[in-house]
């Protein structure tokens, strides 16, 4: 390598975040760029043209993952990879999954401009439909990848209007050749946008992911007697969701007793939902999340507890475990040393949210690199990262490929 270190240019990422907006844009600062709609083909159809200009091969698996290739100087390697998602919320912004993406087809910039080569091959990755708004599961590319989603299975999924992943992937010409999980990976870094309040708040220019929280979902079920609301007295009442009341507020403080852990009811159905009736069944949805296994369980055993205490009869069943993800503990310092040889401020944080490399962790060493989000918005129009905020991310994230290229 040089003796002057690679620097990103901030200027060319950001004119390259601004001029692919406009694929799926609406309005001033909005993003509809579901994926594998005619936008997403569009914007794919851009970031391959621009990679094979950079000197990569451009390699598309089944599922439409999207891998361009810049060789290495040692044969045999396998490849130090970064990326993130080009799709969007249907009512998204310009910056989540996008800047990762983006940031990769900078450093290629970077190494093309200066003649430099990684010794392992470099890949720059684009998952397919991370965001999960048209087709689920979200995080589907990244998935199948790494072996979580049977492919038959996944191509059969619809949208609203009937149309599958198989038919769409077809219809964008970007059902690939290549088998899922074919790219053999040393390493895979990715930049995000945090998504939420913290580093703002904090101060802090980048945070240095630990991993990802792990997560319950649980459903539950209360029946109680529907009744006239006027006729029926008080005291005799089956109030259904005065009892799922009841469970919101458990919900609550299970989550405020085990710190850092959150809790949410976030969907509620009544029934018959009508306002002179005595409710007679209600539903809850509960989302529950920790960063580690151990309080996750215990959360979850003391709500299942508390909701059986405190409305007894309701039904609950757990209907998803995802268990936290750990992230490589090398790169994780690689990282933290490189943001301080760049003078950029730096907190260990864990993702609430879910991410691709949170499937990659599984099966290469990962990590993962925030930047903030102002307001802590995303999946919003206002979603907005300063283009010095966005060079730093990208800068931190070459430096990190360098150190992950001599790490193995
Ligand atoms: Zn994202």
């Amino acid at each position: 390598m040089t003796a002057t270190p690679l620097s990103v240019d901030g200027d060319r990422l950001w004119a390259d975040i601004l001029s692919t907006a406009r694929i799926g844009a609406y309005g001033e600062t909005g993003m509809n760029r579901l994926a594998l709609s005619a936008s997403d083909g569009e914007v794919r159809g851009w970031f391959e043209a621009e990679c094979r200009a950079l000197g990569c091969t451009v390699e598309v698996d089944a599922i439409g993952n999207m891998f361009a290739i810049l060789p290495g100087t040692e044969p045999g390697l396998a490849a130090i990879a970064v990326g993130s998602h080009l799709d969007t919320q249907p009512a998204g912004g310009r910056f989540d999954g996008i800047l990762g993406v983006l940031a990769g087809v900078e450093i290629l910039r970077v190494l093309h401009a200066s003649g430099e080569r990684l010794r392992h091959p470099f890949t720059v990755i684009n998952w397919t439909n991370e965001e999960g708004s048209r087709f689920s599961p979200a995080m589907m590319g990244s998935g199948v990848f790494c072996g979580v989603h049977d492919i038959e299975t996944i191509y059969a999924r619809a949208d609203k209007e009937g149309v599958t992943v198989g038919e769409a992937l077809e219809a964008i010409g970007y059902r690939g050749p290549h088998a899922p999980g074919h790219l053999p990976m040393a390493a895979y870094l990715e930049l995000h946008i945090e998504q939420g309040p913290v580093l703002e708040a904090d101060g802090s220019a980048v945070g240095v992911l630990s991993g990802v929280q792990g997560l319950r979902w649980l459903d539950v079920r209360i029946r109680g007697t529907e009744a006239h609301a006027g006729a029926f007295p008080m005291n005799l009442r089956e109030d259904a969701l005065v009892s799922a009341a009841k469970v919101v507020l458990a919900t609550q403080a299970v989550a405020l007793n085990h710190p850092p852990g959150v809790a949410t009811v976030g969907y509620i159905h009544a029934g018959p939902n009508s306002r002179n009736v005595v409710p007679g069944e209600v539903r809850l949805e509960i989302d529950m999340r920790h960063p580690e296994e151990e309080g996750l369980a215990a959360m979850e055993t003391k709500l299942t507890a508390e909701i059986g205490r405190l409305v007894p009869g309701a039904e609950v069943s757990v209907v998803w475990r995802k268990a936290p993800v750990a992230f490589d503990a090398a790169l994780r310092g690689a990282i933290r040393q490189e943001a301080e040889g760049l003078s950029l401020s730096a907190i260990d944080m864990v993702s609430g949210a879910g991410h691709d490399a949170a499937h990659v962790a599984g099966k290469v060493p990962t990590a993962m690199i925030f930047i903030p989000s102002r307001e802590g918005l995303s999946h919003n129009e206002r979603e907005y990262s300063s283009p010095q905020q966005c060079a730093d991310g990208a800068n931190l994230l070459l430096r990190s490929v360098l150190r992950a290229d001599q790490l193995s």
